[in-house]
Parts: structure tokens; C-alpha cells; sequence
């Protein structure tokens, strides 16, 4: 199949793209079919997919038994409002989903992205406080580095500097910043690292509802994995100070960082869990926001009676019935080992790559793996050296990462990891 160049000059003067600009916008690749781990273009070259789709196609693109789960679904009913009515895929899912997480959570929200499943966990704090006789406490206390989507509640708690705080100061609610947990995964714990954590919370509780942070892996905020004692002292400092703990497992949910739940990592449960991303394997967008039996009470017993949130495409059947299929696929696998061979792989091939006068630090864990350069790439200029090498990798700022689908062979992985490598000797000899 063909695009014409109409269509792509159509598509850079009419069409916004993920943080894109409207002057001279490089032109986007055109995706015409995907199959596994494989991208194919218009012009019929075929990448393979570094990035998983932002994390979420865990199974691989057009999978026989997602396919199956959607049409399946399409021929009963794509979508019907979730006011007054449920649905066989949406009670499925939500039971999956108890199963999975931790017992103390009992509750779910369905929400309809990354981002709107946040501002439901924000929503929820602000309302076990308000029904507990607390309305002071309607805070937030994060930790710097940190992303959780972008609009404007979630943006409030992302990092200031990442989140481009100042362009937004005069909407945005103020919120507490603790700093980045210094100590890395697989290091030596240092308890000092939660100092001016316990700090903030110690004189600021009273206005706090909730802290909220990605566990042990912060994402898009810099690709950081950091020590599980520092979360399982952010459990204990929240019970100590009556501030609930939100972890953000949009990016990590479902096994990206070995463990099923990167919370499980310091066998901690939070009283909010954000899910998204890879919960319907990527085929379209769903998230969910888990909680105790106790908030969900609590906030039901208060002034408003209910919860105050309901967009029109909550728990939409079509996403539920595949996100339903997705999840059973994961549980039926053993994804466990699945991302050991892929960290192992990921660790041998990225390791050349440390040796390169660039390269300031090479990451992995799990089905994750991180090349984090000295000076920020121009993405625009390394972009098409991937693609000319067969892979599909979306570097940003410093980071030129993978997050591979699971179902990736040796090869592959060995592939991307290859031309990684040769991307950056490639690209530092013309800088
Ligand atoms: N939280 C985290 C940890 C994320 O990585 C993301 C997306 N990158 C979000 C929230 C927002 O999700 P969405 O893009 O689906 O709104």
C-alpha cells in the first residue's frame, strides 16, 4: 500500500503528533500493517519495534488471539454508556484485575487513558480526606523526576523542570517535591536517601492527601530505576503520617520490570494503583485505578455520596473485552523468564555501548533497557539512522531506550541492540 506525498504533507500541516510542532514538523513515518515485532512502511521496509508502542504492545502487533477477542466483541456491542448498565467484559476484567493486584485492592475505576487514571487517584485522595473531616489535606507530595501524564492534575505532580512548570505556573496547584531517589537499584541502601522525604511529610502532613510516585522505575521523567528500600519507606512514612501512597504503575504494570507489579519489588501495596498502557496488550486505550475497600467506602460515605467522576467511554466493551484476552494471554505465559532472556539479552548487547566517550551510563531491568548519553540527541537527526538500520526506536533528551514487546526473539533483540551500538558510533563521529 501506498501513501501518497499529499497525504504526509497533509499530515505535517494539519496534524499534531506527540509533543510536535506545527513549523517544519519532520515528516512522521507512515505504518501500514504490523505484525509481532515488526513495523511495516508504506514503502514496504519493516522495523523492528524497539519501543513496544510507549509499552504497551507486550503480546506483538495483530496477535491471532487479541484479534479474536476484539472481533468477537465488535459483533455484540463496541460500546454502551457505563451509567446504569455493565457488561460481561468490563465484570471480567475488573476480576482479573483483583485477582492480580494485591488483596487489600478491592476497588476499580475504569478510566479511559494514563492520564485520566491519575487524576482519578488525585480525585479520590482529595475525597477520603474531604470525607474524613480533613479538607485541608487536598496536596500532593511527589518526587522529582517523576511523569504521570499530561493534563493538568497529573501534569501538577510531574517534574518541574521535564514538565516545563513555568509555562503553566499560574493554572497549576502547587505541590511538594521531594528529590529523586538517589540510591540506584542493585546498589547498597542508604537510608539518608529518604531524608527530606520524611522531612516534607513531617511538616507539611496536615495538607497532604497522598503521595504519589512511579515505583522503582521513573519513565518518561528519565528513565531512572531506584532502590526498593526507598519505597518501602514511603509505605511506612505515609501509614506513619496518614497520607495515602498512589504508585503509578502505568508504565510498569504487568510485568516490564520482572515483577508482575514493580510495587512487588519491596512487597509494598499502595492504597491507589494506576494501571494503563499495556492492559489491552496496546490495542487501545483503557486504564485503571485500583483502591482499598476502605477509600472506596470512605469516599462513598461522604458528603457527595459517590465518587465524582464518570467519562462517556468508561469501561467501553471493546477495550475491556481485549484488555480481558491480553491479560489472560500474560497469566497463561511465562513472561517471568520471558524477561530474564530479555534483560539478559538487553544487558550483553547494550554493555559496548559503555564504552563509548558519549555514552554516560547503560541501565537495564527487566524488558527494559536504557543508553543514557552525555549530551542530549537531536531526534530529528538520529531518527532516520534507526529506521535506515531496521529498528524503531524514539530517543528522547538524553535517553535512546528499548522497552521491547516480550514476545522478542534473541535475534531481534540482538538486532536492536546492534544498531543501537552503531547509531551512536555512527552519530558521535558527526557531532
Ligand atoms: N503515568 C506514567 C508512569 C506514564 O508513563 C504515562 C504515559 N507515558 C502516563 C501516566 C500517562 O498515560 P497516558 O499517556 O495514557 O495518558
Amino acid at each position: 500500500m501506498n501513501i501518497a506525498s499529499e497525504q504526509i504533507r497533509f499530515d505535517q500541516q494539519h496534524i499534531w503528533h506527540p509533543y510536535s510542532s506545527m513549523i517544519n514538523p519532520p515528516a512522521a513515518y507512515p505504518v501500514v500493517s504490523a505484525e509481532g515485532v515488526r513495523l511495516t512502511l508504506a514503502d514496504g521496509r519493516e522495523l523492528i519495534d524497539g519501543m513496544a508502542s510507549w509499552w504497551s504492545v507486550i503480546h506483538g502487533y495483530n496477535h491471532p488471539a487479541l484479534n479474536a477477542a476484539a472481533h468477537a466483541q465488535i459483533d455484540r456491542v463496541s460500546h454502551v454508556m457505563f451509567g446504569g448498565l455493565t457488561h460481561e467484559p468490563a465484570i471480567e476484567l475488573c476480576r482479573q484485575l483483583v485477582e492480580m493486584t494485591a488483596e487489600p485492592l478491592q476497588k476499580v475505576f475504569l478510566a479511559d487513558s494514563g492520564s485520566v487514571a491519575v487524576e482519578v487517584a488525585l480525585k479520590m485522595s482529595i475525597q477520603y480526606w474531604h470525607a474524613k473531616g480533613k479538607p485541608d489535606k487536598h496536596k500532593f507530595l511527589t518526587i522529582r523526576n517523576g511523569y504521570h501524564g499530561d493534563t493538568f492534575g497529573a501534569m501538577s505532580v510531574c517534574d518541574p523542570i521535564t514538565g516545563m512548570h513555568e509555562i503553566f505556573s499560574g493554572v497549576l496547584p502547587q505541590q511538594f517535591f521531594a528529590p529523586a531517589p538517589q540510591v540506584k537499584y542493585g546498589q547498597p541502601w542508604d537510608p539518608r536517601d529518604c531524608d527530606e522525604l520524611s522531612q516534607l511529610l513531617a511538616k507539611h502532613h496536615n495538607e497532604i492527601a497522598a503521595l504519589i510516585l512511579e515505583p522503582i522505575v521513573q519513565g518518561a521523567g528519565g528513565m531512572r530505576f531506584y532502590h526498593p528500600d526507598y519505597l518501602k519507606q514511603a509505605r511506612i512514612l505515609c501509614d506513619q503520617y496518614d497520607v495515602l501512597l498512589i504508585a503509578d504503575e502505568i508504565a510498569t504494570g504487568f510485568g516490564r520490570s520482572g515483577k508482575l507489579f514493580a510495587c512487588d519489588h519491596a512487597d509494598i501495596t499502595p492504597d491507589i494503583l494506576c494501571l494503563g498502557k499495556a492492559i489491552t496488550g496496546g490495542y487501545m486505550t483503557l486504564a485503571a485505578t485500583l483502591t482499598t475497600t476502605d477509600v472506596g467506602e470512605t469516599i462513598s460515605a461522604g458528603g457527595a455520596g459517590c465518587f465524582m467522576h464518570g467519562p462517556t467511554f468508561m469501561g467501553n466493551p471493546l477495550a475491556c473485552a481485549v484488555a480481558n484476552a491480553s491479560l489472560k494471554l500474560l497469566r497463561q505465559s511465562d513472561w517471568q523468564s520471558n524477561i530474564v532472556r530479555i534483560e539478559q539479552q538487553l544487558k550483553a548487547g547494550l554493555a559496548p555501548c559503555a564504552e563509548l566517550d558519549t555514552v554516560a551510563e547503560v541501565r537495564c531491568l527487566g524488558a527494559i533497557g536504557v543508553v543514557e548519553m552525555k549530551q542530549a540527541v537531536v531526534t530529528a537527526d538520529i531518527q532516520p539512522l534507526f529506521v535506515e538500520r531496521g529498528i524503531w526506536i524514539r530517543p528522547f533528551g538524553k535517553l535512546i531506550y528499548v522497552m521491547p514487546p516480550y514476545i522478542m526473539s534473541d535475534e531481534d533483540l540482538q538486532a536492536l541492540t546492534a544498531g543501537i551500538y552503531a547509531v551512536i558510533c555512527a552519530h558521535s563521529s558527526t557531532v
